[in-house]
C-alpha cells in the first residue's frame, strides 16, 4: 500500500497503516496526514489523463475530486467511493470585484457550487469513502452548518446514520433545513461551535462514530484537489496569490498540501503566496500571525461573527494551516471587520456572482492587501469562494434593507442594535402600487 497516515509533528512523524482509526498521533497527541510514496509520475501525461476524465461518463471520472485519483490514492477498493459529482466547479473573472479591490483583474474560485452549497463535497466525498473502507456505520460531526449539510447528504447515499452537532440557534437556516432534508440525525447543543466539536471528538473516541471533521485527514485529502482543478483552470500557471477563508483551517491546510504535492510531483513549477482571511472576532491565526506566535495557539474564548461559517475561536488544524503558510512563502493571515465583509459580500453579487458572507472575507482581505501596497494590482490573484449565497438569506436580505447588526441579525441571536453595519451597496426592493404607469415611471420607461 503505498498511502500511509503520518504525524504531523517534525520530531515525531510517526507512521500509522492507513486503516487506523484514529484523528491524532497515538504518541504526541499531533495531527495527522494522509501522506504517499508517490512512484515517479509523467507530469503531462497526467495532466492530459485529468482533462479527458472531463468527458468520460464513468461516475469517478465526473468527480471533479476523483478524476485526480492518482494524486490521492489511499484507497484499495473503488466500490468505496460515493459521488455526488462533487468539485467542477466555475473559476470566474470578477471585474467589478477587481476594480473595487484596486486589482487590474481577479479570478473567484465558486466552491459554493458544489452538490450542497460548499467546499466540504469535496471532503465528503473521501471522507465517507474512508467510512465504508473501514466499515464504520455511523459518522459525526460539529459543525457550524456546511459541514452537516454534506455530510447529511454522502452519508445517506452511503446508507449510514449521521449524526451532527450543531451550536443551537447559530447557524443559518439554508444550512439547517439540508442537514433535516437529508435525514441526519441532528443534535442542537447548548454552546458553540468549539463545544460542539469537543464533545462530538471525546464521542468518536468512545464509541464507533466515525468522525468527519476536518481533523480527520481524509477530509482535506479531498479538498486538496481543489488547488489542483484550479492550478489545471489556469492551464497549471501558478496565480502569484491564493486567497482563503479561515475557520477551523482545514480548507487552507489542504489547498496548501495540494500546492506542495503538486510542486514536488513536478506538476508545476513554483509556489504561490496563500493568504487566509479571518473575520475579526475570529481570528486567532490572525492574531498569532501579527504578533510572530507559532507555537501556541491564541485561541478566542467567545468567537463573534454574522459570518457563522468562520466563527470558529479553537481551529482544529491551526498548525497544518501555519505550514501551508510557511509552503508557501510571502502570504500570511490577516483579519478583515464585519462592515468590511458585508460591503465585499455586495460587490461580489453585483458581479452576478454571490457567496455567503464566510466567503467575502476574501475579497476584504484583497482589498485591505492591495491599499497597504503588499498585492500589486497587476498580480494575479484567484480567491475560493467556499459557500452559496442562498445558505444565509437572512444576512442578504437584512444588508440590502440596510438592517444589519453586527452582534445580531437572525432571530435566533440576542439583538444588540449598537452595532449597525451600514449597508453601502444597499439594494433596496421598491414598494409599488400594481399600475403600470407607475411602474414605468420607476423603471424609467
Ligand atoms: C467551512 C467553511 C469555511 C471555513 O473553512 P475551514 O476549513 O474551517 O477554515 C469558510 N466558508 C464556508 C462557506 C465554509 O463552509
Amino acid at each position: 500500500m503505498i498511502a500511509y497516515l503520518q504525524c504531523i509533528n517534525k520530531t515525531c512523524q510517526e507512521k500509522f497503516p492507513i486503516t487506523t482509526k484514529t484523528y491524532h498521533c497515538s504518541k504526541c497527541k499531533a495531527l495527522l496526514d494522509v501522506n504517499y510514496n508517490f512512484a515517479k509520475i509523467d507530469a503531462q501525461e497526467l495532466k492530459t489523463r485529468f482533462r479527458e476524465r472531463r468527458n468520460s461518463f464513468v461516475p469517478i471520472d465526473q468527480s471533479g475530486v476523483w478524476r485526480f485519483r492518482e494524486l490521492i490514492p489511499f484507497l484499495t477498493d473503488e466500490q468505496h467511493i460515493i459521488t455526488l459529482f462533487e468539485g467542477n466547479t466555475p473559476l470566474y473573472d470578477a471585474p467589478k470585484s477587481a476594480a473595487y479591490a484596486g486589482l487590474k483583474k481577479l479570478l473567484l474560485k465558486h466552491q459554493g457550487l458544489n452538490p450542497t452549497g460548499s467546499f466540504k463535497d469535496n471532503g465528503m466525498t473521501t471522507g465517507i469513502a474512508q467510512a465504508l473502507a473501514l466499515g464504520a456505520k455511523a459518522v459525526a460531526c460539529a459543525s457550524t452548518g456546511n459541514t452537516s449539510a454534506s455530510m447529511a447528504a454522502y452519508a445517506a447515499r452511503a446508507g449510514m446514520l449521521a449524526a451532527v452537532f450543531i451550536p443551537s440557534g447559530q447557524i443559518a437556516y439554508g444550512k439547517l433545513s439540508q442537514s433535516l432534508d437529508y435525514g441526519a440525525k441532528t443534535l442542537q447543543i447548548d454552546g458553540d461551535f468549539d463545544t460542539a466539536m469537543q464533545l462530538v471528538l471525546e464521542l468518536s473516541q468512545e464509541s464507533d462514530l466515525y468522525l468527519l471533521n476536518s481533523i480527520n485527514p481524509f477530509r482535506l485529502e479531498g479538498q486538496k484537489t481543489i488547488a489542483f482543478e484550479l492550478l489545471e483552470q489556469c492551464a497549471w500557471q501558478v496565480p502569484d496569490r491564493l486567497v482563503i477563508p479561515g475557520g477551523n483551517l482545514g480548507n487552507s491546510s489542504a489547498i496548501g498540501k495540494g500546492l506542495a504535492e503538486a510542486y514536488q510531483l513536478g506538476l508545476i513549477d513554483r509556489m504561490p503566496k496563500m493568504h487566509i482571511i479571518q473575520a475579526e472576532g475570529a481570528n486567532p491565526l490572525a492574531r498569532m500571525w501579527a504578533q510572530g506566535e507559532r507555537e501556541k495557539l491564541l485561541a478566542v474564548e467567545k468567537a463573534t461573527t454574522l459570518a457563522t461559517a468562520i466563527k470558529i475561536g479553537h481551529p482544529v488544524s491551526w498548525q497544518k494551516a501555519l505550514r501551508a503558510l510557511d509552503w508557501c512563502k510571502g502570504g500570511g493571515c490577516h483579519q478583515v471587520s464585519e462592515q468590511e465583509i458585508a460591503d465585499a459580500k455586495a460587490i461580489i453579487g453585483s458581479d452576478g456572482i454571490g457567496c455567503e458572507p464566510a466567503s467575502a472575507v476574501t475579497l476584504a482581505g484583497i482589498r485591505n492587501l492591495v491599499n497597504d501596497g503588499i498585492i500589486d494590482k497587476e498580480e494575479k490573484i484567484v480567491a475560493i469562494l467556499t459557500g452559496n449565497l442562498l445558505k444565509d438569506p437572512d444576512y442578504t436580505v437584512n444588508y440590502h434593507l440596510d438592517s444589519l447588526y453586527q452582534k445580531s441579525q437572525t432571530k435566533t441571536e440576542i439583538i444588540d442594535q449598537q452595532n449597525k453595519i451600514v449597508a453601502h451597496f444597499a439594494n433596496q426592493p421598491i414598494q409599488v402600487s400594481a399600475e403600470k404607469t407607475v411602474i414605468k415611471q420607476v423603471l424609467g420607461l
